[in-house]
């Protein structure tokens, strides 16, 4: 039988805010306070502290929901989750359950290579973090700076069939909340984590099977990794004749598997209520509407923008809007170029891309005009491609003018055709053994005698008119 996966994310994004979510204590989404310096008797949940709402979270959140497509409720409330465990000193989390401040929203995702889907959003709900536990041999530490900083959890319905479409659909929400500057995407500092629901039921079929939920993937391999080992199991489990339990699991990266950690709990078992000790939230048009027009162009809408206005394909035009830096930097660079747009990206891409991977840098490092600069120097052959490929380096490791490094550098291409051919002449002369074999059929000695004229002038001979010379000169030379 063959079977196929139904996967639902749940994303817990940190909201960029300066304050936590209940109290005045910093959030430091950095991470870079000492342990436990960031407390006060709110978030440490002593008796009788009582917690304010952080009103640039909620604008934050309703921000994100808006880019969702989901529409804001006008009237949201906080509820208590109780549960315990010792990273959460109230016993309960404030959250919201009946009432989240956003849902019924949409995103669409690339299902596979050929077909896009409209993910549902069900909901996006404001909640605190909770303390961080470092788990040791015999103890267990924690540290309470964490302990109610805003999160807003996103949910969707479970409306993904591949890993792909989930893993896109993350890599999407990631982009969009990077965009918004809602949340710096740093995964290594815990700021986004992903959790996924998976269950696996017989093609073509739409009945909704028992789930699992793995928790805290923090990163988008974890994510990729664990939702294919979930259902190879689980598959496994059908075909042996067995059942999946509903249960939460755990991912263990190292040993590559997904551990049992509880029987998953319902909502009844964490006795949801209204916080009494928080009004609920009331949101007015005026205010929803305000929000709204803070929206920035989204990455899907510039990724549109882009190929219509400078004639990008698909693939160009999305990497360059995979970063709302890099996208700023190109449009940037295609105002300061005489070149195309399509030209500036291709130098983008390939050879600008590599400089900034390999040095971990930002687009900003080098300035977009001078990036501009070098890609119409190599458009109006005052340097060779390689040449450009040099200053551009030169521009990363020590920043300058690029017309005064090609002065420097000694890098001017030659297009002086009495020039190029007497050397083209000069090389085919000494080579008679060569060209005798290049007319008796050995056709790739062409290239050969080309790179040999480009080496008598150290790559500086513009490539087309070597070619053309060199050419002409083998054929002037046939008996
Ligand atoms: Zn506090």
């Amino acid at each position: 039988m063959k079977y196929e996966p139904v996967i639902g994310l749940e994303i817990h994004a940190e909201l960029l805010t300066n304050s936590k979510m209940f109290c005045g204590c910093s959030a430091d989404h950095a991470s870079a306070s000492e342990p436990n310096v960031n407390i006060c008797p709110t978030c440490a949940g002593l008796p009788g502290a009582l917690p304010v709402a952080n009103k640039k979270a909620v604008e934050l959140a309703a921000l994100v929901g808006l880019a969702l497509n989901c529409s804001i409720n006008k009237r949201s409330a906080f509820a208590r989750k109780n549960y315990y465990y010792p990273d959460l000193p109230k016993g309960y989390q404030i959250s919201q359950f009946d009432f989240p401040i956003a849902e019924k929203g949409w995103l669409e995702v690339n299902a596979d290579e050929k077909n896009q889907l409209k993910v549902r959003v069900r909901r996006a709900h404001i909640e605190e973090d909770t303390a961080k536990l470092t788990h040791e041999k015999n103890y267990a530490l924690v540290d309470f700076n964490r302990s109610g900083v805003p999160l807003l959890e996103i949910v969707s319905e479970p409306d993904m069939r591949t890993v792909e479409a989930a893993l896109d659909y993350a890599t999407k929400i990631r982009a969009i909340l990077r965009y918004l500057g809602v949340n710096s995407g740093d995964m290594e500092k815990g700021v986004l984590r992903f959790e996924a629901n998976i269950s696996v039921r017989p093609v073509d079929s739409d009945e909704l099977r028992k789930r699992t939920e793995i928790k805290n993937l923090n990163s988008f391999r974890a994510l990729v990794r664990a939702s294919q080992y979930e259902i190879e199991r689980q598959i496994k489990i059908y075909e042996s004749g067995g059942t999946v339990e509903q249960e939460t699991l755990g991912w263990d990266d190292a040993r590559g598997v997904t551990i049992s950690q509880r029987s998953k709990e319902d909502a009844h078992d964490y006795r949801y209520f209204p916080e009494p000790d928080l009004p609920p939230l009331n949101l007015s048009d005026e205010w929803i509407q305000s929000i709204r027009e803070q929206l920035p162009e989204l990455p899907e809408a510039k990724t549109a923008r882009f190929m219509a206005d400078f004639a990008l394909t698909p693939s160009e035009a999305r990497l360059l809007t995979s970063e709302l830096s890099l996208a700023n930097y190109f449009e940037e660079a295609v105002r300061h170029a005489k070149s195309s747009p399509k030209t500036v990206s291709a130098w983008i891409a390939g050879e600008f891309m590599r400089n900034l991977n390999e040095r971990n840098a930002q687009p900003v490092a080098v300035p977009a005009e001078s990036l501009a600069q070098i890609v119409d120097m190599v458009a109006d052959k005052v340097i060779g491609a390689s040449a450009g490929k040099t200053v551009l380096t030169e521009l990363f490791e020590r920043g300058g003018d690029p017309a005064q490094i090609v002065k420097e550098k000694g890098l001017a291409q030659i297009s002086d055709e009495g020039f190029i051919q007497e050397i083209v002449a000069k090389i085919l002369d000494d080579n008679p053994s060569e060209i005798e074999k290049y007319h008796a059929g050995k056709e790739t000695l062409l290239q050969w005698f080309v790179g040999q004229a480009a080496r008598a002038t150290k790559g500086k001979a513009d490539p087309v008119l070597t070619k053309e010379l060199t050419l002409k000169g083998l054929e002037e030379r046939r008996k």
